[in-house]
């Protein structure tokens, strides 16, 4: 067991709860061990990952934008790419919004099983219909008035609050480029060593994302189904239907999305382009990370695709940090479909807070496996939707982390192959020769 790679660890967690949750449903054993000595594992496990938020966001932007200093240098392909990167991710957010809206998994659950969940999860819609209720009161420039806050540490106290850190964060990190290096360097130094301590706690937490998965998993279906082994169905029925809108979302992000981006700014072949690819995408969906990926992406970038050294040097490591289709993609999905399974239906103004959030978040992760979940806290608590409700999506989601781990580095790769063709940057003779 313990030579096992962690997601195979992960999956025989997620069977192992499956087959105890649904066993102790069936044969209509008292919920009350699985409540009170196992759920508390898992319980533990979601609170690490909220832990983790706000000094991710922190460290990891603040030093992501201090870093950009070499954007003086390379400014035009900076602002290309940087350009690029928000807008595919924008776009890759809204392809989820469309798709949750489109296939709505989380109506498969019966009003039933939604009632429960409510219940468990405490949901006051009448508080959430009192909200919304001021939302459309106030002015439409309230979200940027909100964005900007009063006091960072009260700021930073509060996960809702997560995009005031980001405000913060993003304007420490212009302020850094700004200052006299000698002492700049002292404070990106020390955001650098607390990123990268902060992403280490994350490999604690994701090395107890096994127990916290079986514990989260057989814990849910008890509490929904009761004695009820149908409900228990229905609500893997409706994961099911989730986990294929997710995939669904991210094929048409590669097939459609960066096939036409291809088509649009490259001569390179899109089957000549994802053959290039190819030990990049492997290694990216075995190993859930852009960051370990990183290595092999700037080769195969190189090598096999002819995008010259300093495109790939700067687009390839700026984009494993924030480029993130995949993941946006996937949080979007979550996010409505969480709020689907609770009955709650979100206004315009919500969705258009997915859009944002979404997009903000994504840029945020960290390329480590499981970092995309931890920032689905951010989305969730700025739509009012209970963050309680990541354990509904915790027992699928390593899976999904290995594909939108694959969608990720193939956007990188896309707006390398695109920027090097805008500046010239492309050796169209190796790319011949090593790819058709
Ligand atoms: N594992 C993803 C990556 O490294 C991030 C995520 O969790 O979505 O790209």
């Amino acid at each position: 067991m313990k030579n096992l790679p962690l997601h195979t660890k992960i999956i025989i967690g997620l069977v192992l709860g499956l087959c105890v949750g649904l066993l102790s449903v069936s044969i209509g054993l008292d919920s009350y061990w699985i409540v009170n000595f196992i759920k508390p594992i898992g319980t533990i496990f979601v609170n690490l990952l909220k832990m983790i938020a706000v000094p991710l966001v922190l460290a990891s932007l603040i030093v992501g934008v201090a870093s950009l200093n070499d954007v003086s240098k390379l400014s035009r392909i900076g602002g290309k790419t940087i350009g690029i990167y928000i807008l595919t991710t924008a776009f890759a957010t809204t392809l989820g919004l469309v798709m949750a809206n489109v296939m709505r998994p989380g109506d498969r659950l019966p009003e039933q099983t939604k009632n429960n969940l409510l219940q468990l999860y405490k949901v006051n819609n009448e508080n959430n219909s009192k909200e919304a209720a001021k939302i459309r009161n106030q002015s439409p420039l309230q979200p940027l008035v909100d964005m900007v806050p009063e006091n960072i540490t009260a700021a930073a106290a509060d996960n809702r609050l997560m995009l005031q850190v980001v405000f913060f964060a993003v304007l420490m990190g212009i302020a850094l480029i700004q200052i006299d290096p000698k002492k700049s360097s002292v404070v990106i130094q020390f955001f650098d060593g607390l990123n990268d301590a902060i992403i280490k706690i994350v490999e604690y937490a994701m090395a107890l994302a096994p127990y916290g998965v079986f514990a989260l998993i057989s814990s849910l279906i008890v509490e929904i189904a009761g004695k009820d082994p149908y409900q228990a169905l229905a609500l893997l029925y409706a994961l099911l239907w989730y986990g294929a809108t997710v995939l669904i979302g991210l094929v048409l992000m590669i097939v459609v999305v960066y096939h036409a981006l291809l088509k649009m700014f490259s001569k390179i072949s899109f089957m000549a382009f994802l053959k290039g690819i190819r030990p990049v995408q492997l290694l990216a969906f075995s190993t859930s990370s852009s960051n370990a990926t990183l290595p092999l992406t700037m080769e195969c970038a190189e090598k096999n695709l002819g995008v010259s050294e300093e495109v790939s040097s700067f687009v390839l490591p700026l984009g494993a940090t924030v480029n993130m289709d995949g993941t946006a993609l996937y949080q979007s999905v979550a996010a409505v479909f969480i709020a689907q399974a609770l009955g709650m239906e979100l206004t315009i103004y919500q969705q258009l807070m997915i859009v944002l959030t979404a997009t903000l978040a994504s840029i945020g992760s960290a390329g480590v496996p499981g970092a995309g979940m931890v920032m689905l806290v951010i989305v969730l608590e700025s739509i009012n939707v209970p963050t309680a409700g990541i354990a509904l999506i915790v027992g699928i989601d390593r899976i999904l982390d290995m594909c939108r781990t694959v969608v990720n580095v193939t956007g990188d790769l896309i707006v390398s192959v695109v920027i090097a063709e805008g500046e010239g940057e492309f050796n169209k003779q190796k790319n011949l020769k090593k790819v058709l």
